[in-house]
């Protein structure tokens, strides 16, 4: 084996998959071992989140390892947030001011699967139906079992774990050692419904936005798929009033949607079987101090830093964790290094995107039902034009501007929403607002940003 050629990743998901490809582009040997069998041959358990938003962060990274145009060939554009009010109005509001300000849903097992091929192209060895269950790390040797429990051993030199949330190679690194890991529940659960398409097989709404029905305390939002369906989500309390506890059973569930969501639930003509067949889903934020050990094993994406989906952020910055592992390996003179360097590149970011994604939910479901949110957005707006690059939008920051770190984006972004509250004080619309005044203010304050 030739060392510092051979590299072992334990998940082929969605940064499993890029960062072998990554890999593989710089003649590195990979090792790919993923629990499921090939999805490209077998159905895989329906599993979560259908589809998902890509953001400027993940085309960023797919452009990088010469994939963006396959994954566009699938990927639909979405050019903001269509809100749907308890009466069935609807209103859209942009999520930028330019054309190309845009966020796109992808559909998961395309895109995984695109990226195994990918991968496969690139000479990656896959090896699908080894779940990982220890790791020796003295040893070098990791022992994977296959679905019918036989054992599978393999040495390795480095082993990324690139195996999500409940990963395992997480649990064998914190069985050697203490990396600080603190798991924090968000309290609120998920379900999945949809919206087929109709008869002549189109849309039954917009496809060109991502629809939110905001209720305060909970919401749903919808996204589209490329054969004119939308994967519904429902976000709610688990133990509250409403509460998934609480409307257990679906006769309970649907008299609640029928309340709620009465023009959603009159587009769902599935939507008994799915009560009665999809389970709720588990939300929250996973902290890991440490990511790594020693030059023997590192963990990115959810393994290091799973965080709830309100910014549609995980895969996004996911990716970004696969160019930064892969730079850093190619530049960094010795392997521990690179890894010790990726850790405080890219910790501070998934603690920043993390805070961002759970505020974000409280922006979702009700800030955006608020008269002032929409004031301060047209504010926002207009800072950006007259203050070209000095003031842009926080949500323009994490979304459609890759080259700020999340961990600005965050600063940044608290700096701003000080000033736009204090702008906005006493206005309720924007024409009363002197904007000459409020730019001088802003370049004022945000000079040292
Ligand atoms: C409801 C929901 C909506 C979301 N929406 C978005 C969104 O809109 N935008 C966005 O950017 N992100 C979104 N996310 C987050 C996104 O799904 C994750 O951040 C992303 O999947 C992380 O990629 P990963 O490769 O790190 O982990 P995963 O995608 O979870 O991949 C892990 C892989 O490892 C394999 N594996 C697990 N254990 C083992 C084992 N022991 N041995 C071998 N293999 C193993 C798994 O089978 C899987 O293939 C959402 C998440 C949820 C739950």
């Amino acid at each position: 084996m030739n060392p510092g050629k051979h590299l072992t990743i334990v998940g082929a998901g969605l940064a499993g998959s890029l960062l072998a490809v990554l890999l593989a582009r710089r003649g590195i040997a990979v090792e790919l071992f993923e629990r499921y069998p090939d999805p490209r041959q077998h159905k895989i358990p329906a599993g979560r989140s259908i589809n998902l938003a890509l953001a400027e962060r993940g085309r960023a990274a797919l452009a990088h390892a010469g994939l963006l145009e396959q994954v566009e060939a699938f990927a639909l554009p979405m050019a903001g947030r269509m809100l749907h009010d308890e009466t069935g109005q609807t209103r859209l509001q942009r999520y930028g001011q330019r054309d190309d300000e845009v966020i796109w849903s992808v559909h998961r097992g395309q895109l995984n699967q695109t990226l195994l091929n990918a991968a496969e192209a690139h000479g990656v060895n896959i090896h699908f139906d080894r779940r990982l269950s220890k790791a020796d790390f003295d040893a070098g040797q990791l022992h994977f079992l296959d679905s019918q429990d036989q054992p599978h051993a393999h040495d390795f030199e480095l082993a990324i774990g690139c195996d999500g949330a409940g990963s395992a190679l997480r649990q064998a690194m914190q069985s050697v050692t203490e990396l600080g890991i603190r798991e924090q529940a968000l309290g609120h659960g998920y379900l999945e419904l949809s919206i087929p398409p109709d008869d002549a097989g189109d849309f039954r709404m917009d496809p060109k936005a991502l629809h939110i029905w905001p209720r305060g305390g909970f919401m749903m939002i919808a996204l589209p798929n490329p054969d004119g369906s939308f994967t519904c989500t429902l976000f709610l309390d688990n133990d509250g009033d409403p509460g998934f506890k609480q409307l257990e059973g679906p006769a309970a569930m649907r008299a609640f949607l029928e309340r709620e969501f009465a023009d959603a639930v009159a587009l769902m003509p599935e939507l008994d079987r799915e009560l009665a067949e999809h389970p709720v889903g588990f939300l929250g934020t996973l902290y890991v101090d440490r990511w790594l050990l020693g030059d023997k094993a590192v963990l990115l994406g959810d393994a290091a830093h799973a965080i709830v989906p309100f910014h549609g952020q995980g895969m996004n910055a996911a990716f970004e964790d696969t160019v930064a592992l892969d730079r850093l390996l190619a530049e960094s003179p010795d392997r521990a290094s690179a890894l010790k360097a990726f850790q405080e590149e890219r910790k501070p970011n998934a603690d920043a995107i993390a805070a961002m994604a759970l505020d974000n939910y409280l922006e979702m479901r009700d800030r955006v039902r608020d008269p002032r949110f929409h004031l301060q957005k047209a504010l926002e707006w207009e800072l950006e034009k007259r203050l070209p690059g000095q003031f842009i939008p926080r949500y323009a920051m994490v979304m459609f501007h890759p080259e700020i770190p999340y961990s600005q984006a965050l600063t940044r972004g608290e700096r701003q929403a000080q000033l736009l509250a204090d702008l906005s004080a006493g206005h309720e619309a924007l024409d009363t607002i002197d904007l000459e005044k409020a730019c001088a203010t802003a370049r004022d304050r945000l000079a040292s940003v």
